[in-house]
């Protein structure tokens, strides 16, 4: 990864406690999560702020805000080595939101998919957070200086709006950013990292649909948390087509929920689509799905067993999330302190 002018590399990324983590969470995230962390700075971020844009039960969110640590923790984050803290305990996050509120244009936001599509038809009871999220999201990243972003493919387009909202604050405060030492602008404009075997991973219900969190039927997801019978009954019941798999990937491009089985088999065992049709091509999908339960089984139960291990001391939990955020103020806090100047806010 390139070094931008005057930003050294860091990684940044957030996941939300809205729910139960899922296999796409897993492999368009956490496993890049994992995967940077031997090379780079990390800030890995459980953003709570992010998920009251939709109602959330307190006591489910502190339950899904200690989850989700333990699973990045599960997953072989180092909490150590990098930091994982939760959103809300870093203060800066909601402070340069509220400056991005200012930079962006609601013709920006008006673009943006996710918020379509979660707001639903009746958009005028959304959360005025919800419409703002992006903002917040450019936030999380910029308040780090973050350079390198990884994400799942549906995050792509808030990425680029970072990018975008960089940009104009780099322009509009040019003036006052001029007499710091910022020769390529204040904020480095970050970069998405969208790799990895499985970017977006879709619903076992639905196959145009991306598999998520707040979907309220369990069955269009694998959690990372289900057990042996739960996985085996999901993919057994997972929509498919009449015909058998073909021989070539090439031939999935028509049929989506067979793309992406085919495609979570090859993720979980990191060899190519191409590579497991040469083993499945012309079988059925019963056979197929007894081979990719347990498959999923071997890969995702010891991960389970983890979480639900660290989750029996959750004071130690919060004792991670407490000295992830105290570090995190530390990078944080002369870059807010900044971003005040150049605005033209006095500070004491
Ligand atoms: P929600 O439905 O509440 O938005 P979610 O499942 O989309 O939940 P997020 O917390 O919004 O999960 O996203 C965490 C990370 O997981 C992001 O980087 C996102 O791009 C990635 N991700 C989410 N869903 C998928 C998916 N189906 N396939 C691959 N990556 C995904
Ligand atoms: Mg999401």
């Amino acid at each position: 990864m390139q070094e931008t002018t005057k930003h050294k590399t860091r990684v940044f990324s957030g996941v939300q406690p809205t729910g139960n983590l899922h296999l796409g969470n897993y492999l368009g995230a956490i496993t890049r999560f994992v995967a940077l962390q031997a090379e780079h700075e990390c800030l890995y971020c459980v953003v709570d702020l992010h998920a009251i844009t939709v109602f959330q039960d307190p006591d489910e969110l502190a339950h899904n805000t200690r989850e989700v640590t333990a699973a990045f923790i599960a997953s072989g984050i180092d909490p150590a080595r990098q930091i994982i803290f939760n959103q809300s305990q870093v203060s800066g996050h909601a402070e340069l939101a509220w400056i991005f509120n200012c930079v962006a244009r609601l013709g920006w936001l008006n673009r943006m998919t996710q918020f379509k599509e979660k707001a639903g038809k009746d958009r005028e009871k959304a959360s005025a957070g919800l419409y703002v999220y992006p903002n917040l999201m450019a936030a999380d990243i910029l308040l780090y200086h973050a350079t390198h972003v990884p994400v799942g493919e549906d995050q792509k387009q808030h990425l680029e709006l970072a990018r975008d909202i960089a940009q104009k604050f780099n322009n509009d405060f040019a003036k006052t950013i001029a007499r710091e030492d910022y020769p390529g602008g204040f904020f480095p404009l970050p970069e998405p990292i969208i790799t990895g075997p499985a970017t977006r991973v879709m619903s076992l219900r639905d196959g145009t649909k991306k598999m998520s969190k707040s979907e309220t039927s369990d069955m269009t997801r694998i959690n990372l948390t289900d057990d042996a019978d739960a996985i085996a009954k999901k993919i057994k019941k997972a929509k498919t087509d009449p015909e058998p798999l073909p021989v070539e990937a090439k031939d999935l491009e028509a049929r989506p929920e067979a793309d992406n089985l085919v495609g979570i088999y090859a993720a979980l065992t990191g060899i190519s689509k191409d590579q497991v049709l040469r083993e499945y091509g012309g079988s059925s999908f019963a056979r197929f799905k007894e081979a990719l339960a347990e498959l999923a089984t071997e890969k995702l139960t010891p991960i389970g067993d983890e979480m639900r291990r660290l989750m029996a001391d959750p004071v130690e939990i919060d004792r991670i999330l407490a000295d992830g955020a105290k570090r995190a103020r530390d990078i944080a806090d002369p870059i807010l302190a900044k971003a005040k100047d150049i605005v033209g806010f006095i500070r004491g």
